[in-house]
């Protein structure tokens, strides 16, 4: 299937971002969402893995069934936290069994959550670059590590961050997925902090079309990333209208994407949180042609 689109004459690839579901109505609801996002032939699709590995399984029997049932090019989250080497080489041995060639290889957060203090399993990987390294050794996995442009809450300095960007990349990591950012100028500037850096892997933008301020707000203020004042001013007034809300979280992630695009960027990660109709909104914002005929024409 082809997973490149025409824009204005030029490619735009996507990925999606789903997380493993706790219920059966979550079940549900996801595969809904990959019915529904499948037709907007994404380059890859990605399934996180539980803070301290706590969705193991459910990571497993989401992605096994992704790549069975919907033959999208899915990657597992694997996070190497509170786990030893030989745990984290089991997971990946269940994940080759399953046909998985794709890993969005991270260190992870703690069981507790972020913020909990990291502190490493003493037979452990002590650096995300040696998780990438194992898994290259396999000769066939295709590695995706994280970006934060707006550094890494533990990173003591942007420094620090490159540098552990840098490690990755130089282990043999195929490209980086952002942080959720809103603010492209501070997105440019760390693209142009790893370049100078000598990192020439794709930092691909991590865009968050935004279910639900209030909540986006709790979740970005633990993981260091920040919500600019004017999306207070876009959805101020909105709470009790829905419908209006979605249309404006469906402009804000369309400007943003339709600006990097016009500073050169022409590959997204959007985080869809499992729901397909804001994700799929942002993307008919764009135009884009990606989606497969039976769903153009059935909108037609
Ligand atoms: P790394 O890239 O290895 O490090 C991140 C930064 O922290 C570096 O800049 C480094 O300087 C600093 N750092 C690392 N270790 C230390 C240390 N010991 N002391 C001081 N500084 C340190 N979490 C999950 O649990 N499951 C997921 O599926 C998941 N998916 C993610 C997907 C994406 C695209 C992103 C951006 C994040 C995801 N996370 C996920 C969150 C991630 O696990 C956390 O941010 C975690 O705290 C760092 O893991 P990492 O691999 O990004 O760390």
């Amino acid at each position: 299937m082809a997973s490149k689109a025409e824009n204005g004459g030029r490619d735009v690839r996507i990925s999606f971002e789903f997380f493993p579901p706790k219920s059966d109505e979550m079940e549900a609801q996801l595969w809904e969402t990959v019915g529904e996002l499948a037709d907007w032939n994404p380059r890859f699709v990605t399934v996180t893995y539980g803070a301290g590995g706590s969705t193991k399984e459910p990571t497993l029997s989401a992605v096994t069934r992704m790549i069975s049932e919907t033959g999208l090019k899915t990657a597992a989250h694997l996070t190497c936290v509170d786990a030893s080497t030989d745990d984290v080489r089991a997971v990946v041995e269940e994940y080759r069994a399953a046909g998985v060639r794709r890993i969005v290889a991270l260190r992870g957060d703690p069981a507790a959550g972020i913020g909990a203090a990291y502190v490493p399993h003493p037979t452990g990987f002590s650096d995300t670059a040696d998780l990438v390294r194992m898994l290259m050794a396999y000769g066939d996995f295709d590695v995706s590590v994280s970006a934060y442009p707006e550094k890494h809450p533990e990173s003591p300095d942007f420094n620090a961050d490159i540098d552990t960007l840098k490690r990755k990349a130089d282990a043999g990591a195929a490209r980086a997925l952002t942080q959720f950012f809103f603010d492209n100028d501070v997105y440019e500037r760390y693209l142009e902090q790893a370049r100078a850096a000598g990192i020439g892997i794709p930092i691909v933008p991590g865009i968050m079309p935004i279910q639900n301020l209030t909540q986006l707000k709790r979740f970005a203020r633990r993981c260091g990333a920040s919500v600019p004042a004017f999306l207070d001013d876009r959805f101020a007034g909105l709470d009790d209208k829905p419908e209006e809300r979605a249309a404006v979280a469906a402009d804000v992630a369309a400007e943003q994407i339709e600006d990097l695009m016009r500073r050169g960027l022409d590959e997204f990660h959007l985080y869809t949180m499992n729901r397909a109709p804001l994700v799929s909104a942002v993307l008919d914002r764009l135009g884009l042609r990606n989606r497969s005929d039976r769903r153009a024409g059935a909108a037609a």
